[in-house]
């Protein structure tokens, strides 16, 4: 990473942790210890927004919900809308995370509403991206984060591109265990950097983008050290307070 762009470490829980749990991870999470020149966000299921932002109240961390809908209202059951999360006190959204692409349906037409709507509330988008294992293997990887940077990214005035945070989230590596090496995550998230650039030189240089894929305490030095990667969205390791603390503090700032 460079000095222009804010590293930012997120917490992914996807669909764990109940609202007692989520009140033990706050209890345990050693927020005093977190570096002041980091972002870091938490990603709790719906059920514990709540509960999180005051847990971690009077520190710097930001909550993130999981996803958004478009519209702020209406007939959309089960769905939750970016003012709802606001009033809560959430400042983050993660759009388009692979479990959702997959299997709900989440497409790319869906996401071109949602970055912007996102923005437009005040809510930071952190938008995933990223390539299965057969579409690696047949030489695909840069089309489909073509594909999907550039069609999520369509509504999103250039002047407020520098305000998404991108994810490149290659699918074979979440909670598989399997990394991608230091060589392939910086040359997705140096194509992934150019793709923004090719909208805008100068807010290519600005625009964080994360690797998330199997990060743990054990990599997360060697992956966070590398010139493109401005961070990491955490699954599995983020669950446990100690894990998490010790992959925000193996981070090279
Ligand atoms: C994720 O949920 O975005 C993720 C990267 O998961 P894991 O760290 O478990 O691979």
């Amino acid at each position: 990473m460079t000095g222009e762009r804010r590293p930012l470490i997120a917490a992914n829980w996807k669909m764990n942790k109940t609202n007692a749990e989520a009140v033990a991870f706050c209890n345990d999470f050693r927020v005093r210890d977190l570096p002041a020149s980091a972002d870091v966000v938490i990603c709790p299921a719906y059920t514990a927004l709540r509960t999180v932002v005051e847990g971690v109240s009077g520190s710097a961390v930001l909550v993130a919900a999981q996803n958004i809908h478009a519209e702020d209202s209406g007939a959309f059951t089960g769905e939750v809308s970016a003012p709802m999360l606001l009033e809560l006190g959430v400042s983050a959204v993660v759009l388009g995370h692979s479990e959702r692409r997959q299997q709900f349906g989440e497409t790319d037409a869906a996401l071109a509403k949602k970055v912007p709507r996102a923005l437009a509330a005040g809510l930071l988008p952190i938008l995933c991206v990223g390539e299965t294992e057969e579409e690696r293997d047949a030489g695909e990887t840069q089309r489909k984060l073509r594909q999907q940077v550039q069609a999520d990214l369509a509504a999103v005035g250039t002047e407020q591109l520098a305000d998404v945070v991108i994810a490149y989230e290659p699918i074979w590596a979440i909670g598989t265990g399997k990394t991608a090496t230091p060589e392939q995550a910086q040359d997705a998230i140096a194509f992934v950097r150019a793709l923004v650039r090719d909208r805008d030189a100068g807010l290519a240089a600005r625009v964080r983008i994360l690797y998330g894929g199997s990060v743990n305490a054990a990599n997360a030095a060697n992956l966070l050290d590398l010139p493109d990667v401005d961070g990491a969205l955490v699954g599995g390791a983020s669950l446990d307070p100690d894990e998490f603390s010790a992959i925000v503090s193996a981070a090279p700032w």
